[in-house]
C-alpha cells in the first residue's frame, strides 16, 4: 500500500496538492493540522491542549501527535487505497516513530514528496489565506513563529527522507496546474 509524506515549509501548498492527489488516486487523506482543529471546534481535551500550540505558532508534543496519528492511520488504512501523511512528520522523532509505526503494521514509507516554494511566494500565500479562511494562525506574528519552528525543526527531515532513500523534491515554478501534473506523474510512474 502506498504511504506517501507530503512536506514543505508553512504556505507550500501541501493541503491544496494533497487534495489534488486524494482526487486523482483515492488516497485516504492525513492532515494533523485539520485533525487538531477539528478538535478545537469539538472543544475536545484534546483541542484545549492544541489551541494554545497552534494559536503559538509551536509544534504540539511528540508524544501526542504520534498517538493521534497512529489512529488516524489504522482508520485510514483500512480503507485499502493508500494514505497520504499531510503536515506528518514535522519533527525527526515523528519522523522515526512513523517508520516504525509502518514497519509494525508490514508498510513502509513509499516516498516523501518535498514542495520547494520560495520565501517571498510563501508569506504571499499566508496573508492571503489569513483573508480569506481567516485561521488563527494565520497572522504576521504566528507566521513568522511557525516559519522559524519549520527551519528549525521540521527542515532537519529533508536529510532524513532522503538517508531513507523516498525524498523527491519538487520546486514551484509559477503554476499550481504545473506542480499538481508532476506530482502526479511521479506517483504513476511508482505504480507503473
Ligand atoms: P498545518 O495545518 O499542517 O499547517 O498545521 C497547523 C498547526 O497544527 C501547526 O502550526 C502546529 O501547531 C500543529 N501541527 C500540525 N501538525 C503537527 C505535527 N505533525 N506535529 C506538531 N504539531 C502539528
Amino acid at each position: 500500500m502506498d504511504n506517501i509524506v507530503i512536506f514543505g515549509a508553512p504556505g507550500s501548498g501541501k493541503g491544496t496538492y494533497s487534495a489534488e492527489l486524494v482526487k486523482h488516486f483515492g488516497f485516504g487523506h492525513i492532515s494533523t493540522g485539520d485533525v487538531l482543529r477539528g478538535e478545537i471546534q469539538a472543544c475536545t481535551e484534546l483541542g484545549k491542549i492544541a489551541k494554545g500550540y497552534i494559536e503559538q505558532g509551536q509544534l504540539i508534543p511528540d508524544e501526542l501527535m504520534i498517538d493521534i496519528l497512529t489512529k488516524v492511520y489504522d482508520e485510514k488504512r483500512a480503507l485499502g487505497k493508500g494514505v497520504i501523511f499531510d503536515g506528518f512528520p514535522r519533527t525527526l522523532a515523528q519522523a522515526e516513530a512513523l517508520k516504525s509505526m509502518l514497519e509494525s503494521r508490514g508498510e513502509s514509507m513509499t516516498i516523501a514528496l518535498n514542495l520547494i516554494v520560495d520565501d517571498a511566494e510563501l508569506i504571499r500565500r499566508l496573508l492571503h489565506r489569513a483573508e480569506v479562511e481567516g485561521r488563527a494562525d494565520d497572522n504576521e506574528d504566528t507566521i513568522r513563529k511557525r516559519f522559524e519552528v519549520y527551519h528549525s525543526k521540521t527542515k532537519p527531515l529533508i536529510d532524513w527522507f532522503r538517508n531513507e532513500g523516498v525524498l523527491e523534491e519538487f520546486t514551484f515554478k509559477g503554476s499550481c496546474e504545473g506542480m499538481v501534473k508532476e506530482l502526479i506523474d511521479k506517483l504513476e510512474s511508482l505504480q507503473s
